[in-house]
């Protein structure tokens, strides 16, 4: 669903799900109303998930969208059994508030909404550029797609940030050149080297210790 979110209408920011909870009984109840557990506590605050002491009214979960830059905000909605489903219903609100009109529906529309993110870039203007005559009929779709990554891009900048993937990625294929097959009591084993990790490192993240010390590899050999 993050991917078909539109960015903010009003800053261009990047819509969030946000969490909390709220009274499930509207009802006075003297005795808590002017505590932080009543009525009177004010509206759910955004991440707001404290467990609440058994002894205060109950309370339920919610869910909205919302933008990390300005605040523009759903109405809360009640997660019920099905956390995701309370999502959908908040992105559908946050999508329609906007005063995008609304484009024809087509199959080719759906498909690009859910399928096509930040990362299809290259294919997409690799399809461009190998696009000959016909603009009547593949302008506007390009427009549509353009549109689209331009969304996909924004909302899903900080959630998937491509940089720490690719070097991840690049570490791996470096660690498998370095694989050996052992053969043990008739049995086949991948083998990784043992790599040096220095002791000044220790008081590295265990993540950034272990990369930093396949990093201090030479590079593979990339033939
Ligand atoms: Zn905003």
């Amino acid at each position: 669903m993050y991917e078909q979110l539109i960015p903010c209408d009003h800053c261009g920011g990047r819509p969030t799900v946000g969490r909390s909870q709220r009274l499930v009984c509207k009802l006075p109840n003297p005795q808590y109303d002017y505590t932080e557990w009543g009525r009177m506590s004010g509206p759910p605050r955004i991440g707001d998930r404290l467990p609440r002491p058994r002894e205060v009214p109950k309370t339920e979960p919610l869910v909205c969208i919302y933008c990390a830059d300005c605040g523009m905000q759903t109405p809360w909605e009640a997660t019920g059994r099905d956390e995701k489903a309370a999502m959908d219903r908040c992105g559908a609100v946050w999508n329609r508030r906007l005063a995008r009109p609304e484009a024809e529906k087509t199959d080719v529309q759906r498909l690009v909404e859910r399928e096509i993110g930040a990362a299809d870039i290259p294919a997409v203007l690799d399809l461009l550029s190998r696009t000959d005559g016909n603009w009547e009929e593949m302008g506007p779709m390009f427009s549509m797609i353009a549109r689209r990554l331009v969304d996909a891009t924004v909302v899903t900048f900080d959630s998937w940030p491509i940089d720490p993937v690719l070097n991840d990625a690049a570490r791996w294929r470096k660690l498998i050149q370095l694989a050996k097959w052992v053969e043990m009591e008739g049995e086949r084993y991948v083998q990784f080297p043992k790599i040096y990790s220095p002791a000044e490192h220790d008081e590295m993240l265990f993540e950034d210790r272990i990369a930093t010390a396949v990093d201090s590899m030479p590079d593979r050999d990339r033939w």
